[in-house]
């Protein structure tokens, strides 16, 4: 999850923060800048926030800002985790947590909401917008970048909420359509100076004129991300830069349309800096105050009245084979795989099919193959999934890591579609063919890599949960 999928030689960078640089931050920070400096050469913590619908309970230290995020004393191999794999956690930097506060703000969370994720991929906002949003609220992730757009699709899919809808296309095309949400997360392409300590390229590409070619497109992005959103609706914008024209510069021209500043209000013991400027109110996390890396998160809010969606009652009564669901579903067929969507939802999608480029119109659930129907590797990894419908395989960690690099499982007189399971956790099909389960893990999420000597995850876990 959250894995850059190329791999580029990793470049040496520059000690010290770029003199242009410096130079921005002094009238911000004054002499804190050097304290800045020092934050950026010590190690970058490591964290994670759980999937609460597929609870397992490590032992960390708790970020305070986000009820999943914890904190580990190690960075562990985590590719070489089942874990990881079945959707049980997704690795992200804490201070992009601070979403969930930024949310509850708004006073969305609890209503049955349309979202839209604008710059989505590889998923972080997205997995925890899908946790914290209600399981029957409309999901959109959007990503620009096709390939992208795969890994963001994957980690949805692991992630295994209901109703969200995975496009690739580009904010204009959306804002095209007509269709408004409740709430748009636009966490904008930008310098990336927050992720100087993190990521070593970050800090070798940096230029001023990147700075400048980021604001730029953030000035084509907002006005798209502000028509896509209903009247009541809520703007979180968000960045990993300090840079002010990508940051409280951006939203000056959206107060000018009549947008709300929306105060947070984050606790002051996290050590987040409130900003406000020329009525704009930010949240800047530095990396000598916060226990994360360099992050930027503002809430507008829409004028207008926000009018609610009544959940329909009626759709598919008879539910597809394989997944259980409380509400009433509908079917989408797109390429050839069967998805399922609540009722609800159904007109946006099929409307959202017609107009852009959509990757998954809902949970996919059926492979259509001719006259066969083969479950989907999402329907593994989805809370729809009905388990008693398949034949459990539990495998020790051993067999599970085997299995995650696409090898067939010895068996004795096996049949049938075989549900692959890792300490009660679902993974993906196996298929009997006798004297072995053949392997349908797809070969795309295959574990390639070869750590001998990494370290393992080896998660104590809190007491109620051992
Ligand atoms: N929200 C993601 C997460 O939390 O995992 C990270 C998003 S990343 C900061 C910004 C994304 O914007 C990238 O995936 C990039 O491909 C996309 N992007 C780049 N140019 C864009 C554009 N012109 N319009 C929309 N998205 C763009």
């Amino acid at each position: 999850m959250g894995r850059s999928r190329t791999r580029r030689p990793a470049p040496v960078p520059p000690s010290g923060l770029p003199e242009e640089l410096r130079t921005t931050l002094q009238p911000l920070l004054g002499d804190a800048v050097n304290d800045l400096e020092a934050a950026l050469a010590t190690p970058s913590p490591t964290s994670l926030r759980l999937n609460p619908a597929k609870p397992f309970a490590p032992s960390g230290t708790p970020v305070p800002w986000c009820s999943t995020g914890l904190y580990l004393d190690e960075r562990p191999a985590f590719t070489f985790d089942p874990l990881l794999h079945a959707g049980c956690y997704y690795v992200q930097e804490a201070s992009s947590m601070l979403l969930e506060p930024a949310l509850r703000a708004t006073g969305l969370l609890g209503d049955d909401i349309r979202a839209l994720d604008l710059s989505a991929a590889p998923g972080g906002k997205s997995t925890h917008l899908r946790s914290l949003l209600t399981p029957a609220s409309l999901l959109v992730a959007n990503e620009v970048d096709r390939r992208r757009a795969q890994v963001l699709q994957e980690n949805l899919w692991k992630w295994g909420g209901p109703n969200t809808v995975v496009l690739n296309d580009t904010p204009e095309r959306l804002a095209a359509t007509g269709i408004s949400f409740d709430l748009v997360v636009l966490d904008a392409p930008c310098s990336g100076e927050g992720m100087f300590r993190k990521d070593p390229f970050a800090r070798a590409q940096w230029t001023p004129g990147l700075v400048r070619q980021c604001a730029t497109v953030q000035r084509t992005i907002l006005p798209h991300a502000w028509d896509l959103l209903a009247p009541g609706g809520f703007l979180v914008y968000s960045t990993c830069t300090w840079e002010p024209t990508e940051n409280e510069g951006q939203l000056i021209p959206l107060l000018e349309q009549g947008a709300e500043p929306v105060d947070p209000h984050f606790d002051a013991t996290w050590g987040v800096q409130h900003t406000e400027v020329e009525g704009v109110i930010g949240h800047r996390c530095y990396p000598h105050k916060v226990r994360g890396e360099g992050f930027f998160i503002a809430v507008l809010r829409k004028p207008g009245e926000r009018s609610g969606h009544r959940l329909r009652s009626d759709g598919t009564t008879a539910l597809p084979n394989g997944i259980r669901a409380d509400r009433p579903q509908q079917v989408v067929v797109r390429e050839d795989v069967e998805h399922v969507v609540d009722a609800t939802w159904a007109p946006v999608v099929e409307h959202l099919c017609r107009s852009t480029r959509v990757l998954s119109p809902g949970t996919p659930l059926w492979q259509l193959n001719g006259d066969r129907k083969d479950p989907h590797p999402a329907l593994a990894l989805s809370t729809l999934l009905d388990r008693t419908a398949f034949i459990p395989v539990e495998l020790d960690e051993a067999q599970a890591i085997a299995y995650l690099r696409g090898e067939a499982l010895p068996a004795r007189d096996v049949r049938g579609t075989g549900l692959v399971l890792h300490r009660g956790h679902a993974l993906g099909w196996v298929s009997g063919a006798g004297n072995r389960w053949n392997n349908n893990w797809p070969a795309p999420w295959r574990i390639r890599a070869q750590h001998p000597h990494a370290v393992r995850v080896s998660w104590s876990m809190t007491p109620a949960h051992r």
